[in-house]
C-alpha cells in the first residue's frame, strides 16, 4: 500500500521514491512581548519514504516548532508541507508524535496505554489487546503489560509513549527529544530498538535531539539548523553501513561524522550561548 501511494504520486513524472513529507519555505515568526522573533526562516527539505530524518540545532532554534507545524498543532506559518506530495494544513492522520514529557496515562497499565489509539476507534477489546500486545513486543516490554507506569523506568514509560503512537500507524513519526530525560546507557539501547522497530515498519521517521552521537548512530541523514532565526544550515548524509546497533559508536568513521557535525553546531552553540549571557534577565523563553 505504501509502494502504491508512491507510485501514484510519481505518476506526472516524477522520481519514484517521492518524498513522503516535503518541508517548503515554511517560516514562522512568534509575537512576544519583547517583540516579534523569527523562529523558522525559509526551512526546507524533504524526506524519503522510510527515511530516517533527524533535526539537530542549538536550544530555542525551532526544531519543536518546525515539528508542531507538520504535526498541526501550530498554524500562522508561511510556506507549505506536503505529504505525499498534497500539501496538508492542521493534523493528518499519516503523521504520529512522540513527545519528550511524559505522556503516558499513570492510571492505565501498559496494555491499556498502548491499546487506547485502538480503543477510540473503536476496535473490540481481544482484537486491540492483541494488537497492543504486538507492539509491546516490539518495543520490548513483553512481560510488563500489566504493570503501571509508575512501577516502571523512565525508558519504559517512553517506550510505553512510543508504541502507544505506533498503535495509530502513522506512517511518519515525529519524535522530539523522546530520550532527553534518559541516561546515556538507556539512550543507546533504546535508540538500538528505534532502529529494529524502524526496520520492522519501514517508517519514516523524524527525530530531534541534542545529542549528536546518536542523531550518527540513527540516522539516514542529518538536518543541522542555525541558531535563532532557525534555518538549515547543513544536510549531512550519514554512508555508514546498516543494520545498525549502538556498536558503531567506536568506529572512526563515526568519530568523522560527530566531528564534522560538532564543528557545525559549535558556532551555532556559541552564538545562543552569548545570547543569552548577554541577557541574563529576561524571562525564561517559552517552550
Ligand atoms: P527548540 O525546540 O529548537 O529548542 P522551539 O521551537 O521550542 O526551539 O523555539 C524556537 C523559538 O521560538 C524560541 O526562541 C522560543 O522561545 C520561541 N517560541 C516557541 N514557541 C513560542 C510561542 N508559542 N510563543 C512565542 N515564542 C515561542
Ligand atoms: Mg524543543
Amino acid at each position: 500500500m505504501r509502494a502504491d501511494a508512491a507510485l501514484r504520486v510519481a505518476g506526472k513524472g516524477e522520481a519514484v521514491d517521492a518524498a513522503a513529507l516535503m518541508i517548503e519555505g515554511v517560516t514562522k515568526r512568534f509575537a512576544t512581548a519583547d517583540g516579534p522573533i523569527v523562529a523558522l526562516e525559509h526551512v526546507s527539505f524533504s524526506v524519503r519514504q522510510g527515511e530516517f530524518l533527524t533535526l539537530i540545532g542549538p536550544s530555542g532554534c525551532g526544531k519543536s516548532t518546525l515539528f508542531n507545524i507538520v504535526g498541526g498543532l501550530l498554524g500562522g506559518y508561511d510556506g507549505r508541507v506536503l505529504v505525499d506530495g498534497r500539501a496538508i494544513a492542521g493534523s493528518h492522520r499519516a503523521i504520529g508524535m512522540v513527545f519528550q514529557e511524559e505522556s503516558t496515562f499513570p492510571w492505565r497499565t501498559t496494555l491499556d496505554n498502548v491499546a487506547f489509539p485502538l480503543e477510540t476507534a473503536g476496535v473490540g477489546k481481544a482484537e486491540r489487546h492483541a494488537r497492543a500486545r504486538e507492539l509491546i513486543k516490539l518495543v520490548g516490554l513483553d512481560g510488563f503489560e500489566n504493570r503501571y507506569p509508575a512501577e516502571m523506568s523512565g525508558g519504559m514509560r517512553q517506550r510505553t509513549a512510543i508504541a502507544r503512537t505506533l498503535a495509530f500507524e502513522p506512517r511518519i513519526l515525529l519524535m522530539d527529544e523522546p530520550f532527553a530525560a534518559l541516561d546515556e546507557q538507556t539512550r543507546l539501547l533504546l535508540g538500538d530498538k528505534l532502529l529494529q522497530i524502524q526496520q520492522a515498519l519501514r517508517q519514516t521517521t523524524l527525530l530531534i535531539t541534542h545529542n549528536i552521537a546518536e542523531a550518527v548512530q540513527l540516522s539516514d541523514r542529518v538536518v543541522v539548523m542555525t541558531f535563532r532565526p532557525g534555518r538549515v544550515k547543513r544536510i549531512v548524509e550519514i554512508d555508514l553501513p546498516r543494520p545498525r546497533t549502538s556498536e558503531i559508536v567506536s568506529s572512526a568513521a563515526f568519530g568523522q561524522y560527530v566531528a564534522s557535525i560538532w564543528n557545525d553546531l559549535r558556532e551555532e552553540a556559541s552564538q545562543g550561548l552569548s545570547e543569552s549571557e548577554a541577557a541574563p534577565l529576561r524571562r525564561p523563553s517559552h517552550h
